[in-house]
């Protein structure tokens, strides 16, 4: 009898509880090393990989290692990573009694710069950089902006000369223009956006921070259009496809790679 009852009770609680489950499909699991480049793609991180660069710790010792705990990860990934650094990357993120206090002054990103450019492969010549990527005949010239603190007017000035030069000596298929802050109205932005005006091709302008998806056209011949993607972060892990062909690139819908968004033609399809 006294069984019954134990029965009983363990069934009226089990039909108490909710059942959760996660559903995963199509993982793609893809181990890189060995396959021909062409079958591998590229990751492009436009910044903010970390929460801050580093922190004021309990003791008042200052808390390094968030740089080196994404070198960890990165180097897992066979895959080529180029990343931009955002303003978090650059920040330190300190307490005043009790309080969050957010340094990223020009002596702290100059430190976290030379940190970055220390540890990984595509910073070595500097926290800007451009490569280049081929498809079939055509070439896409990316360039990629340090522009998540713009405060140091030389740092500024230096960036911008060099994209201008970057741009009047390079005749790429089209331009992939990477960076942390999305082109606005800020003075950065206006400086790079008539660097774009004097650029004969069309650009696709990708960026982040806003930690929302948005696609602007910035002008329509050539045509250059910024598409912003919403964070990583958040358990949505969100992430874009973008798929560079020798007509055009397509860009794909977050999270969903089998949506396409748009599509830039270049070259003779422009
Ligand atoms: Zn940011």
């Amino acid at each position: 009898m006294k069984l019954c009852a134990l029965f009983a009770l363990l069934c009226s609680f089990c039909l108490a509880q909710s059942v959760e489950f996660v559903h995963l499909t199509d993982t793609h699991v893809m181990q890189m090393e060995g396959i021909h480049p062409a079958l591998v793609p590229l990751f492009l991180h436009t910044g903010d990989i970390l929460e801050a660069f580093r922190y004021d710790g309990e003791s008042g010792a200052v808390v390094h290692g968030q740089m080196e705990r994404f070198q960890a990860l990165q180097k897992l990934s066979p895959a080529p990573m180029y990343l931009a650094l955002g303003n978090r990357d650059v920040s330190w993120y300190r307490q005043a009694a009790g309080k969050q206090v957010v340094v990223r002054d020009a002596p702290m990103a100059a430190e976290a710069r030379t940190a970055w450019r220390g540890a990984f492969e595509c910073f070595r010549n500097g926290t800007w950089y451009s490569f280049e990527q081929r498809a079939g005949a055509a070439t896409y010239l990316f360039a990629v902006l340090d522009n998540g603190v713009t405060t140091d007017p030389e740092f500024v000035r230096a960036q911008l000369a060099w994209l201008r030069k970057l741009l009047a000596g390079a005749r790429p298929t089209a331009l992939v223009l990477a960076m942390h802050i999305p082109l606005g109205d800020d003075a950065f932005s206006q400086a790079v956006e008539e660097i774009l005006r004097g650029f004969a091709r069309p650009a696709l302008v990708l960026a982040g921070h806003r930690h929302t998806d948005g696609v602007e056209e910035i002008s329509a011949s050539p045509r250059r259009v910024q598409v912003r993607t919403a964070s990583f972060t958040g358990g949505k892990s969100c992430s874009r496809r973008v798929v560079l062909r020798p007509e055009g690139i397509d860009v794909y819908t977050t999270n969903e790679p089998d949506k396409p968004v748009l599509t830039v033609p270049v070259g003779d399809a422009r």
